[in-house]
């Protein structure tokens, strides 16, 4: 098990307990820990938390701060570039603006989240959006692609193995089967009436046992209600208002808006059987409880209709005045909120820009570091590590390593005689020769000038030796005429071992006395811990300039 889940108290270990809660239907409780989630500051997680708790705000009927908050999740996700998070947002945005009368800006923001979550791959953001656009579909009654979009949501789900969001979708063709019944009904053909509201049914039917089986109370409740529609519709009332009675709402698990929707299902289903009495008590309990206008309109809406059907007039009207007037001010809280929402599709747009732009520039930024970085570790002639890279690679010990200094054999003459031209081309093309002789553990420096040094890692003497013999033999047996005519280039070496001292510095001074043996000794050889001129010898000027010290 990963650190973070032992570890219950750290933000990953919030967030994965918040996202269980969540998929309960569990929301107050998943949006107290999101919350705490999103105070890390570890960006790519508070951009999950914050998109969790977008969706946990909208769940529980706070779609004022869903929406500021969707803000904030999406600066966070746009600045790191957490793409499925940012369709999630989208695609709740979505969900929030179809809840609150304003299916066009719905329609707008779920394309956005589609082409956001397409573009990210990840499954559960293309999973989320599309269920949310099979929704969309549904409202805005364009039933073909509802159910397109809610098959291919619910095959996602399957994929995934969500069984939760592959019953919240079959639950939506419940309802676009709905549409298509009542349709069927209204051109006069009660046969494909009743057929589809017969396929409604047993869909809802499995919606709520999915729902029951992962403890999702929310979509059981929702899925019943709408079990209950289906059965009311062919007439099956006393079944309908059985499988009503049998649910008792629940304050602390029952979000406002599902209460109202439930009483206001209840009442609508005792208004089509006659029962109106019992609707207007239901109908007027749901009207007390809607925590929306738009879920008043709908209550208002059916009351009026059931005091007129029960004789009262006087009821009647006065109840279709307060539907009137709800719906008046529904419509141009609607308008103002499209308006609000085009001032703020536009101004995300323009900040998405601007966070594209900052990350954009940050990533160049951290590109040109990796190149300086890089460059101030290389040698620009032949390419390979500096001095300064193997200063760092020493400065880790050279314990089990062995290293070899190289240089050129009366390379002033190659200059000389030829031209620094040639003498380049010369270190170019020992550099290569020497990284092929080793492997690809072991380090070749441009030590400086015409000298190199090979970091062998991990090697004995015995193996050092014949590494460092070969090397010395494929420069001398190189056609170096291929450079210029009549070349020929040699190179002594020096050898030492990590292990002579656990000062790097003076295992380099080693090898470099050696290498300064193996110059005196007649060059085009190696000297290594083991050769027998490890004896005091006479000066010669290895470095011009330089005072040897004997
Ligand atoms: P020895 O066998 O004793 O090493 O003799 P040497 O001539 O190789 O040694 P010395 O140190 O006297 O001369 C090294 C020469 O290497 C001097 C310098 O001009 C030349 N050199 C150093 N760096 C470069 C370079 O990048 N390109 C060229 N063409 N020559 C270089
Ligand atoms: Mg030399
Ligand atoms: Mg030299």
């Amino acid at each position: 098990m990963p650190q973070q889940l032992l570890d219950a108290g750290s933000p990953e270990a919030l967030l994965t307990r918040a996202m269980v809660h969540f998929g309960h239907a569990e929301h107050a409780a998943a949006r107290e820990l999101a919350v705490m989630a999103a105070a890390s500051g570890d960006q790519n997680l508070r951009a999950r938390a914050l998109t969790l708790l977008v969706r946990c705000h909208q769940m529980l009927d706070e779609q004022v701060e869903a929406l500021a908050l969707a803000r904030d999740a999406l600066e966070v996700c746009w600045a790191i570039g957490d793409t499925a998070s940012e369709a999630i947002v989208h695609a709740t945005v979505a969900r929030i603006l179809l809840i609150t009368s304003d299916p066009v800006s719905a329609m707008a923001e779920i394309m956005t989240a589609l082409e956001v979550a397409e573009g990210s791959g990840d499954l559960t953001a293309r999973m989320t959006a599309t269920a949310t656009a099979g929704t969309v579909y549904y409202y805005l009654e364009q039933l073909d692609h509802c159910f397109e979009f809610c098959e291919r949501a619910a095959e996602m789900a399957r994929m995934l193995g969500d069984e939760v969001t592959n019953g919240a979708m079959i639950d939506t063709m419940a309802c676009a089967n709905m549409s298509l019944a009542e349709q069927a009904r209204a051109a006069g053909d009660e046969t494909a009436a009743l057929a589809l509201s017969g396929i409604a049914q047993g869909q809802s039917r499995e919606a709520v046992e999915v729902a029951r089986r992962n403890g999702h109370r929310r979509y059981e409740v929702t899925a019943l209600g709408n079990l209950a529609e289906s059965l009311a519709f062919c007439g099956r009332t006393e079944e309908a208002l059985e499988l009503l009675d049998g649910w008792t709402q629940d304050p602390a698990q029952d979000a406002p808006s599902i209460v109202t929707h439930m009483l206001a299902t209840h009442g609508a289903i005792c208004l089509s059987g006659g029962r109106y009495a019992e609707a207007i008590g239901h109908l007027r309990a749901a009207l007390a409880a809607a925590e929306s206008k738009a879920s008043e309109m709908t209550a208002a809406e059916l009351l009026a209709d059931a005091y007129e059907r029960n004789g009262d007039l006087r009821g009647a009207l006065d109840t279709y005045k307060i539907f009137h007037s709800l719906s008046k001010t529904v419509a141009s809280e609607a308008a103002q909120r499209s308006g609000h929402i085009a001032v703020v599709r536009m101004e995300t747009a323009q900040a998405k820009a601007a966070a594209e732009q900052e990350r954009a520039r940050v990533t160049a930024l951290q590109h040109a570091n990796q190149e300086l970085l890089r460059q101030s570790l290389e040698d620009p002639l032949t390419g390979l590590a500096n001095r300064r890279h193997l200063d760092e690679l020493m400065a880790g010990g050279l314990s089990g390593h062995a290293i070899l200094l190289v240089d050129v054999d009366h390379f002033k003459r190659v200059n000389d005689e030829h031209s620094h031209l040639v003498g380049d081309q010369v270190l170019r093309q020992l550099a290569v020769l020497l990284r092929d002789a080793c492997r690809d553990d072991d380090t070749v420096v441009r030590f400086g000038g015409e000298e190199f040094a090979v970091l062998l890692s991990e090697t004995d003497l015995a193996t050092a030796a014949s590494v460092a013999e070969r090397l010395r033999a494929r420069v001398a047996a190189f056609d170096w005429t291929s450079i210029a005519a009549g070349l020929a280039v040699t190179a002594s070496a020096g050898l030492a071992l990590g292990d002579e001292s656990g000062d790097p510095s003076v295992v380099l001074a080693r090898a470099d006395e050696r290498l300064y043996a193996a110059k005196h000794a007649g060059r085009n050889r190696v000297h290594s811990p083991s050769s027998p001129a490890e004896q005091p010898l006479e000066p010669v000027l290895h470095y011009p300039g330089a005072q040897l010290e004997v």
